[in-house]
């Protein structure tokens, strides 16, 4: 009886990510090619991150801050990092007083300005303005 070098047994290159695989050397490429364990970049080029392929819907969905989510107040889907200053800009409350806000007219531009400055020589007299 004749053992074959491709029957030797090998363990996933991932191994040291958690990944329990361990087969022939010959099933050894196409694991890894397709391994779970394997790090892949976030699907948002912002984010940029390298998860676990196996978790990868997980981050995207409940951990990224590139992620889109609704907004409990206009349901419009903002990136989870801009929620926050999203909640304050579009509907003037801050975010732990959600619920609060009764005035939610909605149709303003959201590029206003919030602070009109001229910039000119108002800078000095607006400290002494009251
Ligand atoms: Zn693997
Ligand atoms: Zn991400
Ligand atoms: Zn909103």
């Amino acid at each position: 009886m004749r053992r074959e070098v491709a029957s030797v047994v090998v363990s996933c290159i991932f191994s040291s990510e958690d990944c329990p695989w361990k087969g022939e050397v010959r099933h050894f490429e196409a694991h890894t090619v397709g391994c779970d364990f394997q790090k892949v970049k976030c699907v948002h080029p912002e984010c940029g991150k390298f998860v676990k392929r196996i978790s990868l819907s997980y981050h995207v969905e409940s951990e990224c801050k590139f992620r889109l989510v609704a907004c409990e107040l206009c349901q419009s889907q903002v990136v989870f990092r801009k929620l926050q200053m999203h909640v304050s800009r579009e509907h003037q409350a801050v975010y732990e007083e959600i619920g609060s806000c009764n005035d939610h007219s909605h149709g303003q531009p959201s590029n206003a300005p919030i602070t009109e400055r001229d910039g000119d020589d108002n800078m000095e007299s607006s400290l002494i303005n009251f």
